[in-house]
């Protein structure tokens, strides 16, 4: 979500004249979109921001801004601890971000800007895409959830869900302009509806994006365990342009544990969506979240998170260690678990996960693939001249094209080929073997003709005006380009998808 809240950024950025600066040079402006679930982030960003110090220092004239969900968390802490930042903006007034630059520079004093409610809903901001094939689409933000842990709704705001109609709307356009491939947004989606007064209108959104034409890949994050209906599971298995992948956070195996986090399923449950889904589609890779060392974690529960590891035999999890957050309810709980304790729990579930997810993918060899190629997904990429994608579950595949179709711009991000896996790895596989078919795509064409225009990978889209959201941990700069500053903002090289690894 912070990804293409960065997306969002950048495009409100570029509409307003700025230009993104080429990798390695130095940049007008830096935003940072940060993130505050984990403890971690806020280390990560004052680190960065004492990096960026020397450089504001030789350039006084540089902006720095800060936006997105620490932001809205720390305030005036920001300036407080690094002076020289320009802008901080928060989660509800993302679209204010060019306004406050400019009057950060016009009045040359530092703007702190927080709104407490949502302004305007980011996605009728422009957004500068990060990929031509593979795009986000949000169908609601904040959450109406308490989960114990959980910083989120303190941070972005109860759930607000947009219209159906619009987002078919962005689906649409976004295929028109070349998307293969779409993802679904919200901290739950299975509530989606819910504030519209029709709880069932997820599973008809999903069944509304099977008849986009062009639309190949549909998918969606993150659904929660105690919404999900069986009639979304119906419209999966029966809308076949919804790829067979599901990633449901389970945070916990422990029924005491979930009780105190406040998630209100217990295993039983889970583990019944993870086999209804099974039935429905047996080749479905399912993935999860969780936390280990939450309060109270006793040995029993975490036996009952690997058992549970085990019994689902996920593709792949986000593992965490259980990071206390300012007013949460968990923060206050008695029953710290020892660090070293959370440790050695986390090595031992993040192992067993290996395990669970070399055997999946192992059990894909010799199993013919259809692959969206994608760029930067490989970093080893240019090394063993592989190419890599994702397949229909989601699953990271490197591939080894050979003869004609080796030849560069033959085979372009966003083409579609199939072939055979040749190995399993426990976070990827590969497909070495002679390529079954190759399709050139709408996407692969938006692909080289932004590459013949010097932007491959980007493009800005959207006439929004305003927006709120925030920005995920990227950086960026800008060179300075036409009349205005040119801009740094991060833009990780994330896709659509569920995790492949932890
Ligand atoms: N809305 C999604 C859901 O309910 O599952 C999850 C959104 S949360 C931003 C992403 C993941 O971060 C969670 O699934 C959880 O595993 C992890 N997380 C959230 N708060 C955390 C905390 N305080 N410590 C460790 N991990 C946390
Ligand atoms: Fe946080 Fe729970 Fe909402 Fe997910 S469902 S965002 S974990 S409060």
């Amino acid at each position: 979500m912070n990804v293409h809240d960065s997306e969002r950024l950048a495009g409100l950025l570029e509409s307003a004249g700025y230009v993104p600066v080429a990798e390695g040079s130095d940049a007008d402006i830096v935003v940072f979109n940060t993130c505050a679930v984990r403890e971690n982030a806020d280390n990560r960003l004052y680190g960065n921001l004492g990096h960026l110090y020397p450089a504001k220092k030789k350039n006084p004239a540089m902006q720095i801004a800060v936006g997105g969900c620490l932001a809205q968390k720390d305030r005036s802490v920001i300036r407080d601890r690094a002076p020289w930042v320009d802008v901080v903006f928060g989660t509800h007034n993302l679209h204010r971000l060019p306004v406050l630059l400019e009057r950060a520079r016009h009045n040359a004093a530092a703007q702190v800007e927080i709104a407490e409610a949502l302004e305007v809903f980011p996605s009728s901001l422009p957004a500068r895409r990060a990929s031509q094939h593979s795009a986000w689409v949000s169908i609601s933000v904040g959450c109406d959830n308490t989960c114990t842990f959980c910083i989120v709704p303190s941070l972005r705001g109860g759930e607000r869900d947009r219209r159906p109609g619009d987002v078919l709307a962005e689906v649409e356009a976004l295929v028109a302009e070349g998307a293969l491939e779409i993802t679904l947004l919200g901290q739950n989606v299975n509530s989606y509806g819910r504030s519209l007064g029709d709880p069932g209108a997820f599973a008809r959104l999903l069944r509304a994006c099977g008849r986009v034409e062009g639309l190949e890949r549909v998918r969606f994050t993150s659904p929660h365990p105690r919404d999900f209906t069986d009639d979304v599971i119906e419209a999966m298995a029966l809308t076949p342009n919804v790829c067979p992948q599901l990633h449901m956070p389970l945070q916990s195996g422990s029924d005491a544990v979930l009780r105190r986090m406040r998630r209100s399923y217990r295993r039983d449950r889970f583990l019944g969506i993870v086999e209804r889904v099974r039935a429905a589609m047996p080749d479905a890779a399912i993935t999860t979240d969780i936390i280990v060392g939450f309060p109270g974690e006793t040995e029993a529960d975490f036996a009952d998170t690997l058992d549970l590891v085990r019994t689902a035999r996920f593709a792949g999890a986000f593992t965490f260690k259980y990071s206390p957050r300012p007013g949460t309810p968990a923060a206050e709980m008695d029953g710290e678990v020892d660090p070293a304790v959370v440790s050695e729990r986390y090595e031992r579930l993040a192992s067993l996960q290996d395990e669970m997810s070399w055997a999946g993918n192992r059990a894909q060899v010799g199993r013919q693939v259809e692959i969206l190629v994608s760029e930067g997904e490989g970093r080893k990429d240019s090394e063993t001249g592989r190419l890599s994608g994702r397949a229909r579950d989601g699953r990271l595949v490197h591939l080894l094209v050979t003869g004609p179709h080796a030849e560069d711009g033959v085979v372009r991000p966003g083409d579609v080929i199939e072939t055979v896996v040749t190995r399993g790895a426990p976070h990827h596989l590969t497909a070495d073997g002679p390529l079954l078919s190759h399709r050139r795509t709408r996407a692969g064409d938006a692909w080289e003709a932004a590459r013949s225009r010097g932007a491959a990978g980007d493009r800005t889209t959207g006439e929004g005006t305003a927006g709120d959201g925030t920005a995920g941990e990227g950086t960026a700069g800008a060179a300075a380009g036409a009349g205005r500053p040119a801009v740094a903002l991060g833009m990780p090289t994330m896709r659509p998808s569920s995790p492949a690894s932890r």
